[in-house]
């Protein structure tokens, strides 16, 4: 089932010290957390409801995902609410969307359990939010004196996302009186007289409002995406011709490299490295050499390939190293721009890719120049099951 989302980020931060939206959270911006896990869910779209000036910010903690716009805020947060659920359906005139989820970008750590059994609960209901119950024992107080203790077997503690039906939940925002503060979107449906059911919560799913909370999400951030590491090698000969490709550049050269595509050594120990990290053979058997297709082929493709796979299971690579073995032709003129070309390719930050060249001293196949090869690492990043 297909849904829409609200992503709210218009916050100030007072209490967080500064916009906590924009702030790093185990290498990468806070929202980019929640809006990755809506799209790997299947987000149609995402509405980004971004504060005064926040187009730039935005533009730069999701460079590179698709389906998001940004929407500027509200001075509150139902009225930034609403500009979403309006910008949505203005986005696909004469098809307002079905589902919508409602979501804070202060909780990163997003499963897709959480969103597929909201989703599904709204096959019966016009609004469900997902809950945890309360382990501690609830006391009210008064000037630091306990007055009462609280049953607490009817309570629970409300998250987001919270799903709705669209038109249920525009409906309820435009029949809200103004009269109490709408702390979150479930209580319009609830005063319209709607139903609003439970989902299981996630406790992974905080939210983070305090400094110190920072550090309590770097924790959980490691539990939530599992590291995973791989290696590749190849080796091409040396043949007569004028230039080589290398990690995606073209290099003049008094020799060429030999083989069924453009022989790019560093492209395909690279492209082995990621495919080992998640465990999907190697290049030939994605791109068999005995097939016409790849005759002359530029490898840059090949590479692209193998992120896709990486992003189809949810994943990232983190950082690669590139180490390219031979005498000739020097690398060392080239080696930044094999480092930006490779940076393009796999949409990373240029710290995040490593291009090396040794020679092996004149000894063996490299020192000989019968030809060059080049040894490759990757660290990918999978979501945990
Ligand atoms: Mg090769």
């Amino acid at each position: 089932m297909t849904f829409h989302a609200v992503v709210v980020a218009a916050g100030s931060g007072s209490r967080a010290g500064g916009p906590k939206q924009w702030r790093m959270l185990a290498g990468k911006p806070v929202v980019r957390w929640s809006v990755e896990a809506l799209l790997e869910a299947g987000a149609e779209a995402i509405a980004l409801v971004i504060p005064a000036g926040g187009e730039a910010q935005a533009e730069k903690a999701l460079a590179g995902l698709p389906r998001w716009f940004a929407v500027p805020g509200g001075s509150e947060r139902a009225q930034s609410v609403r500009n979403g659920l309006e910008a949505l359906a203005g986005r696909s005139p004469g098809r307002a969307p079905e589902r919508v989820l409602v979501h804070d970008a202060a909780r990163p750590f997003l499963s897709r359990k959480v969103v597929d059994d909201l989703v599904g609960a709204l096959e019966t209901a016009e609004a469900a939010l997902p809950v945890l119950p309360i382990a501690d024992t609830l006391k009210r107080a008064k000037d630091g004196t306990v007055t009462a203790t609280v049953p607490r077997d009817d309570l629970y503690r409300a998250q987001t996302p919270q799903a709705f039906r669209y038109k249920a939940l525009v409906e309820a925002h435009a029949a809200w009186d103004g009269g109490e503060a709408l702390t979150d979107d479930a209580l319009a449906i609830e005063r319209a007289g709607g139903r609003v059911i439970l989902t299981p919560g996630d406790p992974r799913l905080m939210k983070l409002t305090y400094p110190e909370d920072f550090e309590m999400a770097e924790a959980v951030a490691g539990q939530m995406r599992e590291l995973r590491v791989g290696q590749g090698l190849d080796a091409h000969r040396f043949g007569p011709g004028d230039g080589v490709w290398l990690c995606g550049v073209q290099i003049a050269h008094d020799q060429t490299l030999i083989g069924h595509s453009d022989a790019d050594a560093g492209l395909h120990a690279l492209t082995d490295a990621i495919l080992g990290a998640i465990g999907e053979g190697d290049i030939g058997d994605h791109f068999p050499p005995t097939d016409p297709k790849w005759k002359g082929a530029s490898s840059d493709q090949f590479l692209k390939h193998a992120v896709e796979l990486v992003r189809a299971r949810g994943g990232r690579v983190a950082n690669v190293d590139v180490t390219l073995v031979c005498e000739r032709p020097k690398i060392k003129p080239h080696r930044e721009a094999m480092r930006l070309r490779l940076s393009e390719i796999l949409e990373l930050p240029l710290d995040a890719v490593s291009v090396k060249a040794t020679t092996l001293e004149k000894m063996g196949f490299t020192g000989r120049e019968e030809g060059l090869a080049a040894q490759a690492i990757a660290m990918v990043e999978l979501p945990r099951a």
